[in-house]
Order: C-alpha cells, then structure tokens, then sequence
C-alpha cells in the first residue's frame, strides 16, 4: 500500500519507465522527473530537525506499509513513494530500472557553486527478508504499540532510509549552502545478494557513482540498554561471500534400482568430505581493531581476550571458550544451506545439486578456498560460483566522513570501528576503494535487535527522532560549506 499524499504524476511515470525497461537493457528508462509539488518553504521549520520528527515517523508508516519482501522485492511501489516525498520538496529523482523490473531510486543535490569534491552517498535498501510466521501484530501494518512502530523493516532497514531521506529533505528547505553533492540512493535485491540492485546500479550507471567521497549504508549501530547507549558500532570492514552452486549428475530410475553411485549419494559424500574440511582461525586487521576497542566496554574475561587476541586465536581454535558469534570473526565459514534432488521418494534423480554459503575473511584468497572446496568435493561434481566479492582494505578512519560520525555520537557513548560477519552493499564502493561506513544513528535494544529477519521487528519512535537528529548534524558537517 502507498501511503497518503502520492502524485498521481510519479504514477504515472513511473509505470511508463517501467514498462519500457522490460523491452531490454539497452531501453532502460533513465528520467528525471520533477514533480510540480508545492514548495514548502524553511520558514515554517526551526532548529534542524525538528522538521523531520513529526513527519519521520509518518514517512516511516507508510514505508512499512509497501510490502517489499524479496522475493519477489517489488521495490517499484517503495521508490515511488520515496520519489514522491523528493519531488514535493523539489529534489528530481531518477529511476532505474532492471531489465527483470527491479526499480532503484537516484537523487542527487548539487553542491552550491564549485564543490570541494566528490559527493556523499546516503544509501539504503528498499527490500526486505519476507516476515515469516510469529508475528503478533500485521507485518505490514506500521502499527504503533506502547510507543514503538512495528514492520518488517522497522529496523532492518528502512528506518535508515527514512533518516538519509529527512536528512536531504531537511537540507533542501533550510537551504544549507552544500560544499559537495549529496546523493540519495534506494536500493532493490539486496537482501538476496544486490545484483538487482547496487550491483547492477554501479555497473550500469558508473557516472552516478564517479568520484564519490564516501559512503553511508547500512551495517552500524548503537547498543544501548534501556535508555543508556553503551557505544555505538560504524561499520568498516566485512566478510566477503563466495554463494557456490555444487551440481552431480547420473543415471536417473526407479528408486528400487541398485545404484549406489547417484547423483544424489555422490552429492553427499562430496559434501561430507566438504564439512570435514579442518577450520582454519587466523585474527584479522579489523577483526583485531573491532574487539580491542570494544575490550575496555566488556567484562573481565572478554576484555583480557579481546585485548590479546593474537595469544588466544591459534590457527587450530581459540584456546579459550568463545560464543559462537565471535568464533565466527576468526574463520571462513562454510555453511550447505540448499539441498535439490528428486521430488519422489521413487525417483532417483538424473541430478542433484546444493547451494553453499562460504563466508570469507576481508583477505581471504578466494581462489585457494575454492580450490580447496573443489578438492574436497571432488572431481565429479561441478561448482559454479554464483556471488563473489574481491578482498577489500577497511574503510579507513581518519577520514571526515568517519570523523564526522565520532564528533556526533562519541557525545553520546564511544564509537567503535566494528567488522561485520554478514555483507551489504559497501562492498561494492570498498573494492573500488571508495570509503564506505555501515552507520546507523539508531541506538537498540537487545529487544530492538532480535526483530531483525525475525518476528515482531519494531523501533522505538522516540528512537527514530532522535536517530534522524543526529543523522542530518552528522551529514550536515560532511557537506555544509
Ligand atoms: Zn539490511
């Protein structure tokens, strides 16, 4: 559903480009389109964002109420509502749109006379993970209970989106004088892997993307305990992933046969000799910097480790007791996530294929893991590799873009470089070596953080306020003159 106040106008535009862009790629409507919205002057908005605090949460509503679970992701519907909220602030938007139909959304607001630089790029994506079961209110509702607005994506991660959005809405009305382009980006795909998406975008489109600053996407955040921000996590460095698709073939019949070497059963013993494959542990750069500036914040057992990794990580395991998330920071992880064989219990299949979640350190030799994997599995079975990343340095720290998020929130509680074990899409800008921070002016709650790709995923609304505060000052100070 689009929320209220969406012009008729951006409809139907939108529906023309999207149309075009099925007939091929090459046809891939590229528009700018400027809504002829009311002005809405500054003089009705005082201190910067107060503006955004009122209207932040109603944006966030109607946001959460656009169904864009992927699959299948129908972002078309999501990048029209955002495109709508810029056009009434006159800010032009272009649309593109995947050959599959995929929309991604494109703002840019120029710098005021000759820029210092390259622009920065507020990202997020416009997917989500579909709700799944378990929900005690309609996922798809943006219902507000005891204060806090429920939906898929409240927190992963269109609450972001809402606050990059404010941010460009609030510096148009108040007309800042920009030293540098700020540009505003609405992913599709990047909850299945981005090729739809930023992927796509930055392939297709380098011009919007040439000499960028840096970046702000997902992938931070503040921890807090009720109302106490512990400190806060800017993304930096992250795993790659290396998703294989492993596939046998032989002789298909009846499930009576004796035929001891099917696909399927060379399928498994390949994968058995695949998960028995000894784990390597090694203490990353990043990982490192991450958990020793996390050590003074843990209690005494985790800091001695945290501090002193490179004693407790030996490459056979840690020679102490580890929760599984931190292990995790140590290894390349091999997970077999998808298993496809016959469909009857009668059938022996002619094929039989599984799908591979490898996870990789940031300087991991992806073509020596793959060929370890390829050994272990064995010459009978074919391995495609589906997604892929090249090694990438962490975005570094003493850039302005990352001093300006220190400036800001280490008011509130120190910043942290943090490594993430999942991946977004700064890898993209990463290994163009263009700085890119996973940065969230959110701080959560344990409660807040167990809704992400689960049930009952909500923010607290005087959370997001004084998240989308903070998001504008940090910006602000990136490209105000
Ligand atoms: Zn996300």
């Amino acid at each position: 559903m689009i929320g209220p106040g969406f012009s008729a106008t951006t409809v139907r535009t939108m529906r023309i480009q999207t149309t075009r862009a099925r007939t091929g790629w090459w046809l891939v409507a590229v528009a700018v389109v400027v809504a002829a919205g009311l002005w809405v002057g500054s003089a009705a908005h005082g201190r910067s964002g107060n503006a955004a605090r009122s209207e932040g949460a109603r944006w966030l509503r109607d946001y959460l109420r656009i169904d864009t679970s992927n699959p299948p992701g129908r972002e078309h519907r999501a990048a029209a509502f955002l495109a709508d909220i810029l056009h009434r602030e006159r800010i032009p938007t272009r649309l593109l749109v995947t050959p599959d139909g995929r929309a991604n959304l494109y703002a840019r607001l120029p710098a005021h006379g000759e820029p210092v630089g390259g622009p920065l790029v507020l990202t997020h994506h416009m997917d989500v993970v579909p709700a799944g079961p378990g929900w005690s209110v309609e996922p798809f509702s943006g219902a507000v209970v005891d204060g806090r607005m429920w939906g898929r994506g409240a927190v992963d991660i269109k609450s972001l989106g809402i606050a990059q959005l404010a941010t460009m809405v609030d510096l148009k009305r108040r007309g800042v004088s920009l030293a540098r382009d700020l540009v505003f980006v609405g992913v599709a795909d990047e909850e299945t892997g981005g090729a739809q998406g930023m992927g796509w975008l930055i392939e297709q489109f380098p011009e919007l993307f040439a000499d960028v600053w840096a970046v702000y996407n997902e992938g931070g955040m503040g921890h807090a305990v009720g109302e106490r921000v512990l400190w806060w996590e800017v993304e930096v460095a992250q795993k790659r992933p290396l998703w294989l698709r492993a596939t046998t073939h032989g002789r298909g019949g009846h499930g009576s046969g004796f035929h001891p070497r099917s696909s399927v059963h060379k399928l498994i013993a390949g994968l058995d000799r695949l998960i028995a494959m000894p784990t390597q542990y090694r203490v990353t750069a990043p990982v490192r910097d991450f958990l020793g500036a996390l050590a003074p914040y843990h209690g005494k057992r985790p800091k001695r480790i945290f501090s002193d990794l490179d004693r407790y990580i030996q490459p056979d395991g840690p020679t102490e007791p580890m929760l599984p998330g931190i292990t995790n920071l140590f290894v390349d992880t091999i997970q077999v996530t998808v298993l496809e064989g016959s469909t009857a219990i009668n059938v022996i299949p002619a094929e039989a294929s599984a799908l591979i979640d490898i996870r990789m350190l940031p300087d991991t030799d992806a073509e020596a893991l793959l060929a370890r994997v390829r050994e272990a599995l064995g010459e009978r079975i074919n391995v495609e590799v589906l997604v892929t990343s090249p090694p990438s340095p962490p975005s570094p720290r003493d850039h302005p873009a990352y001093r300006a998020i220190v400036t800001e929130l280490g008011e509130i509680a120190p910043v942290v470089p943090s490594f993430m074990s999942g991946f977004t899409d700064s890898r993209h800008f990463r290994e163009r070596g263009v700085p890119a921070y996973g940065l969230s002016p959110f701080a959560l709650t344990a409660e807040d953080r167990m809704g992400i790709h689960s049930a009952d995923e909500a923010i607290s609304i005087e959370r997001l306020d004084r998240g989308i505060e903070r998001m504008i000052h940090i910006v602000e100070t990136c490209v105000a003159r």
